[in-house]
């Protein structure tokens, strides 16, 4: 009987391993036909940014908000009101460009497929390159006469800068003063969880000020955990952080505002 159950177990043990290899199997397969698909189309020539402009942003400036995908238009509304009271005076007006959807043939550009991997479901997912976000944004600042522009997505996006940064929560691009927040991983969701709208809310919000926060304070990360300028990797980290800046972060702002005179 004991002999039976140690064959029983070791058998469990090598399904557990086939499955596994399995996975990891159709991950390579899955990069091995992305490269084949990108040796003839390279997204970098597809979304070759603009150069920046020459002058540096001054403050107060003008902000947009663009929606691509679905995004409920309660959560932009405090989205932006949380925006107008943390960056107080840093904005003349926060616009709201309402929502943008991609021509289908630009749509499909850039894509890049990847394996959704939570609690051993392998569902296939296709993410968009940062770039062609940020080429929609400098589009649309220029059209607006905007000074810095956020859009706020649903697809799943990886980054342009180093395409194994996958399924971001967002990204800035300093230099043209955009960013991009994706709701994808912000939903409860994701990760096989019951649907929460207020959750959602409060992490769209933390990542919104995230990103605008590196656009105005810069590139860096800060130290403290409960800090809404830390960096986090997973959706704990998040979920950890507050909605505000510390104090350090604080005072870069206000020391910001004394530089820039305002
Ligand atoms: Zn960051
Ligand atoms: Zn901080």
């Amino acid at each position: 009987m004991t002999r039976y159950k140690n064959f029983q177990r070791k058998i469990q043990k090598y399904e557990r391993k086939i499955s596994k290899s399995r996975i990891k199997l159709k991950r390579k397969l899955y990069k091995f036909k992305d490269y084949v698909f990108r040796v003839g189309i390279s997204t970098k020539e597809e979304f070759e940014l603009s150069k920046p402009s020459e002058s540096k942003i001054s403050f107060p400036c003008h902000l947009g908000i663009v929606s691509i995908g679905k995004i409920n238009l309660n959560s932009f509304q405090k989205i932006e009101v949380n925006l107008e009271r943390k960056f107080d005076s840093f904005f003349f007006n926060i616009y709201n460009l309402g929502r943008f959807k991609f021509p289908k043939e630009v749509f499909k550009k850039g894509i890049k497929k990847e394996i959704k991997e939570i609690k051993n479901t392998a569902e296939l997912l296709e993410l968009h390159p940062t770039n062609k976000i940020y080429q929609l944004l400098i589009d649309l600042a220029k059209r607006n006469e905007l000074d810095m522009i956020l859009a706020i997505t649903d697809l799943p996006l990886y980054s342009s800068s180093n395409s194994n940064i996958i399924f971001l929560f967002g990204e800035a691009h300093i230099k043209h003063n955009c960013c991009v927040v994706s709701s994808l991983k912000l939903k409860e969701e994701y990760y096989n969880r019951i649907k929460n709208k207020e959750l959602l809310e409060l992490r769209l919000i933390k990542e919104t000020t995230h990103e605008l926060g590196h656009l105005i304070l810069g590139p860096e990360h800060c130290n403290e955990d409960s800090c809404v300028m830390t960096f986090s990797r997973e959706i704990e980290g998040i979920d950890y952080k507050s909605i505000r800046l510390c104090d350090k972060c604080y005072e870069k702002l206000i020391n910001l505002r004394e530089v820039c005179n305002f």
